[in-house]
């Protein structure tokens, strides 16, 4: 008896979900992204954390500088530094 009682909820909640997670996961996913290239300036090697973004040399450690391709920028005071073509 018990199982039935289980059971008759659980149906309940599923013919609700698809309505309600609609519309979160629309918010959800931008927020998402966001969050996403906060994580990806770091990187784990060998129990190491590696920071895959210079920071700024006018603001100093903890400020990171986006990638912009053939550049980095800092958001903070807006710097700009050219990456080495010795990269290529
Ligand atoms: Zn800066």
């Amino acid at each position: 008896m018990s199982k039935s009682t289980e059971e008759a909820p659980k149906e309940e909640e599923k013919a609700e979900k698809p309505e309600k997670v609609e519309k979160p996961a629309a918010k959800a996913e931008k927020k998402k992204k966001k969050e996403k290239g906060v994580y990806s300036l770091y990187r784990i090697e060998n129990d190491k954390v590696v920071r895959l973004r210079p920071t700024c040399q006018r603001c100093g450690p903890g400020y990171f500088m986006a990638d912009q391709g053939d550049r980095y920028t800092c958001g903070h005071c807006g710097f700009t530094q050219y990456k080495p073509a010795a990269e290529k």
